[in-house]
């Protein structure tokens, strides 16, 4: 990876900006998603910001892809001791027990044009970084995903 100083919630805007840019609005035909942001004041991380964009970017896609009948995705960022905690969660359709344990799977998907690819490229883009990724029922319905890195992260 190409690491540099980052500021990941300059990030997380910038991906929620595009978002909003390319899929909000009335012509993107599903339904609106509302966002949230909760970003608390975090350290720079040492990352690859390419590759930290594509795993947040593919996070993002999968959660409004879970809330075809529109929903809330939330994003929000916390400090943890010496490591930063990225959560990103919908109020979706959720995912079941039996498919849990497979979505980091490559080629794992349960849609008619995926690649379940996002999710393994995910994991090991998160762990290239010292981190971990992880996924939890969300108390409000759907899904949470909760991305941990080390702050700084170990030199390669
Ligand atoms: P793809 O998006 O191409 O299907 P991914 O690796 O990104 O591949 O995701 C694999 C599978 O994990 C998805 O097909 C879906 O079944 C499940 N999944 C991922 N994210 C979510 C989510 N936020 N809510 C519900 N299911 C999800
Ligand atoms: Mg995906």
């Amino acid at each position: 990876p190409q690491l540099t100083e980052l500021d990941v919630n300059a990030l997380i805007d910038m991906i929620l900006a595009f978002h909003v840019k390319t899929h909000g609005g009335a012509s993107s035909g599903a339904a609106p998603v509302t966002i949230t942001r909760d970003l608390q004041p975090v350290p720079e991380l040492r990352a690859d910001p390419m590759q930290l964009q594509q795993v947040l970017l593919n996070l993002v896609l999968n959660a409004v892809d879970a809330m075809p009948e529109g929903g809330t995705l939330s994003v929000r960022t916390s400090a943890t001791g010496s490591a930063i905690q990225i959560e990103i969660s919908d109020t979706g359709r959720g995912i079941s027990p039996e498919h849990v344990e497979k979505i980091f799977l490559p080629f794992f998907t349960t849609k008619p044009k995926g690649t379940g690819l996002g999710l393994a490229i995910c994991k090991q883009l998160v762990e290239q970084h010292g981190g971990a990724i992880s996924v939890a029922p969300n108390p409000a319905g759907g899904s949470i995903f909760r991305v941990q890195l080390p702050s700084p992260a170990p030199t390669p």
